[in-house]
């Protein structure tokens, strides 16, 4: 049908992500040494100005993600919500900020790669094993659960088959979470992230939802807080002994290309805060 090949083409994003992530990887712009695992090639070569731009949105994202677990002392869960081929557990296992458990969701068929990849590149299946104390570890085609990482297939539109899949793999709506989407809200109706949203405010009374996305899609239902940078706000507020670091590996003469691209995207960020861990201070 045709929302059959709407979905597959959606699914698809999740390489360009990657791609785009490894190949500015491999000019230097962050460090990722697990991402080679999730594609076969660096690709061809990037524009520097959507070097610029992943490296801003990674750097970002993380940046939010990090002071979230901080404050909780790792003692929080993550939900990557249309995680694709995302690395960020491998980085987070690397820097000692494990949360308690870290989800994942995205469509059955993009799950089954994953796990494909993890189950044949021991780099990637060693630090599940490492975190897992007992020998009930589930490895099939379309779940992985043990103790400290999940991934779980199924469709973000569909709220109920969700919540009941998460609550299977213990995801415990008492403690501090962390929920991320990047590139993800856009691919659904505004009513179907509005109820992703929604469902997230209901379900946790401490939490901080993280976006990533054009400009104008953040919705707030049900938090009390928000707050939303664009990308060239952020990329002036990041680390800037960094930043010049990156602005010497590739030469930019236009630098209002650059410009134009980051306004178009922002961040936004969204808390609740029951359990007074400061979530609401969390900023740039
Ligand atoms: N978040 C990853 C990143 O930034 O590298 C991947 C982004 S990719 C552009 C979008 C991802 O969202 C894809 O992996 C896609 O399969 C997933 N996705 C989109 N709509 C979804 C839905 N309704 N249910 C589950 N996953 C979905």
């Amino acid at each position: 049908t045709d929302s059959d090949t709407a979905d597959e083409a959606v699914r698809a994003t999740c390489d360009d992500a990657t791609i785009c992530k490894r190949f500015a990887t491999s000019k230097g712009y962050w460090k990722d040494p697990y991402i080679q695992y999730f594609t076969r090639s660096v690709g061809e070569r990037k524009a520097p100005e959507i070097n610029r731009g992943y490296y801003a949105r990674v750097q970002g994202v993380n940046h939010l993600l990090d002071a979230f677990i901080r404050k909780a002392e790792c003692d929080c869960q993550v939900i990557n919500f249309g995680a694709g081929l995302d690395t960020t557990f491998w980085r987070l296992k690397d820097e000692n900020l494990l949360p308690r458990k870290f989800f994942e969701v995205d469509f059955p068929t993009v799950v089954a790669r994953k796990i494909h990849n993890i189950k044949t590149k021991p780099p990637l299946s060693k630090p599940i094993i490492e975190t897992h104390s007992t020998d009930s570890l589930l490895l099939d085609a379309h779940s992985l659960d043990s103790d400290r990482y999940c991934i779980i297939g199924a469709d973000l539109r569909d709220i109920s088959n969700l919540d009941e899949k998460l609550k299977k793999f213990q995801l415990n709506s008492e403690l501090p979470t962390l929920l991320l989407s990047e590139c993800v809200l856009v691919y659904m109706t505004p009513s179907q992230s509005s109820n992703l949203v929604h469902w997230a405010a209901e379900t946790f009374h401490t939490a901080m939802f993280i976006n990533y996305e054009q400009k104008e899609r953040f919705l707030k239902t049900g938090w009390e807080h928000a707050d939303a940078l664009d990308m060239m706000t952020i990329y002036s507020m990041l680390p800037q002994d960094d930043v010049a670091r990156i602005e010497r590996l590739e030469f930019l003469d236009e630098k209002e290309l650059l410009q134009q691209l980051l306004q178009h995207y922002s961040i936004c960020w969204a808390t609740k805060d029951k359990l007074n861990l400061g979530n609401a201070q969390i900023c740039f």
